[in-house]
């Protein structure tokens, strides 16, 4: 598929539950859209369950499959995600980012990673890496090593930021004033991904209804900038549903 571009994705990867409870809107969505985009060569994802004070890239050549959730039934632990990695693609990314990220010899693949891929490609077949956020270092961080990636899409790597268009565990169950908190906030986020207000975007905490009560902490939102970063300016939503406080928004960025 030579010269073929991929989009960037965000996605919102939601509770571990996601990959095996079929009556969620989003694990429907997630199965066919892999068959959506044109087929990559490798998967580069952005998870919001790696942090990292630098960033690292994995360089495993088979990474291990992470259950990094707890408490959750007993058949989820027993899921497997063998895709391969590719430690030479890894160098090769390392290289694309100023200061040049570290590879990391160890780490596998988290749930962030492997459960939406687990749906998407679930024969596990192509080549998955994984780059860790930096949380501390903000928005416009996170955007910044977006746009130092682009490249890659035109070497058929699909961009995953996979996090949460709004991300609340504590209001889960019982959201104090109810769940318009987070309708609200996913609207805003909608406008301004379809104006392309990146302005806004990047100033989101100040700008975005309650936007700290729909991300008490930022890890799930940073890799939405990562993908906006590394994708075109055609933003395209292509999924809109809730669970509780979680909105399971995914967009695309197209050229
Ligand atoms: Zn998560």
């Amino acid at each position: 598929m030579s010269g073929q571009k991929l989009p960037s994705l965000f996605v919102s990867h939601g509770s571990p539950m996601l990959a095996v409870d079929t009556t969620q809107p989003a694990h429907a969505f997630f199965k066919q859209l892999g068959a959506g985009i044109p087929r990559p060569q490798a998967i580069l994802v952005i998870s919001a369950h790696w942090d990292t004070p630098a960033t690292r890239v994995t360089g495993v050549q088979n990474p291990d499959t992470i259950h990094d959730f707890y408490g959750f039934p007993e058949p989820l632990y027993a899921l497997r995600y063998a895709a391969p990695g590719d430690h030479q693609l890894a160098g090769e990314i390392a290289g694309l980012l100023q200061p040049a990220a570290q590879v990391d010899p160890i780490r596998g693949l988290d749930h962030g990673a492997w459960v939406p891929l687990l749906l998407m490609y679930p024969r596990a077949d192509i080549p998955v890496l994984q780059l860790s956020l930096q949380t501390a270092l903000g928005t416009g961080h996170h955007l910044r090593t977006g746009q130092a990636l682009a490249p890659l899409r035109e070497r058929g790597v699909l961009i995953i930021g996979s996090g949460g268009a709004t991300h609340n565990l504590r209001e889960y169950f019982h959201p104090s004033g109810g769940y318009s908190a987070y309708a609200q906030f996913s609207d805003w986020l909608h406008t301004a991904l379809t104006q392309g207000d990146r302005e806004a975007l990047l100033d989101y905490r100040q700008r975005a209804p309650e936007a700290a009560r729909n991300h008490p902490t930022e890890e799930h939102f940073l890799p939405l900038f990562v993908a906006m970063g590394a994708g075109g300016a055609r933003v395209k939503r292509l999924h809109h549903s809730f669970d509780r406080t979680l909105c399971m928004d995914a967009y695309a960025f197209e050229d």
